[in-house]
């Protein structure tokens, strides 16, 4: 669902009813909650986030702290967030192409199994708007790093969710919004369409305090 008050809310993790998520658009806003963010440089590094503000370098965070959201900016790069139900944590994650193919979703699943004790089978994982394969060419380099030769119209979206199902999260419990951020510029901030200028959507994922 496309809301204009928190942005694409969906429905793999809507149906948690302790849990707050948002995938941020142009116009949405956030909850007054603490957020923790961090400095995003393309990698695989998760972070456990102890409090609101920058947590430090990383392109994912881990909690399961009540009350506090993490946030993840983009802006064509596919923010994922994660929910275990069975231990009650989360995970916000930001997933360009060199996060993809460095390992960040796996990275995550990783952490938080190590962290809070998560199974891959009890995961819900959303996969919020992105560049989609209509608008995202690529050239031989960059295709390589997917098994692909030559240019082609990547789809980063569909890499993700085939990384979820290796790692054992049952596709019944993956949602992709399939929202190219590149095609909607009433919608979305693109970096590929609006250069260095580009603003960017914040996606944040938080457990509700008291529920
Ligand atoms: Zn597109």
């Amino acid at each position: 669902m496309l809301l204009a008050e928190h942005g694409y809310q969906s429905p793999v993790l809507l149906g948690l009813d302790w849990l707050f998520h948002a995938f941020g658009t142009r116009a949405s806003g956030l909850p007054p909650w603490p957020l923790a963010t961090a400095k995003q440089v393309h990698s695989a590094i998760v972070l456990r986030a102890a409090g609101a503000g920058v947590q430090g370098t990383a392109d994912g965070l881990i909690s399961d702290t009540e009350g506090l959201l993490l946030g993840m900016k983009t802006a064509d790069c596919f923010p994922v967030l994660i929910a275990d139900p069975q231990h009650r944590a989360v995970a916000a994650v930001h997933a360009g192409w060199r996060g993809v193919a460095g390992g960040i979703v796996p990275a995550a699943l990783h952490a938080m199994g190590q962290a809070f004790g998560s199974d891959a089978p009890d995961l819900h994982v959303a996969v919020g708007p992105g560049i989609g394969p209509c608008c995202f060419e690529v050239g031989p380099e960059v295709a390589l790093q997917f098994g692909q030769e030559g240019r082609v119209h990547l789809d980063l979206g569909q890499e993700i969710a085939r990384q979820l199902a290796i790692c054992g999260v049952p596709e019944t419990q993956v949602d992709t919004a399939h929202l190219c951020t590149f095609c909607d510029p009433g919608a979305f901030h693109s970096y590929r369409r609006e250069g260095a200028a580009a603003g960017r959507m914040m996606s944040v994922i938080g457990i509700q305090a008291g529920k």
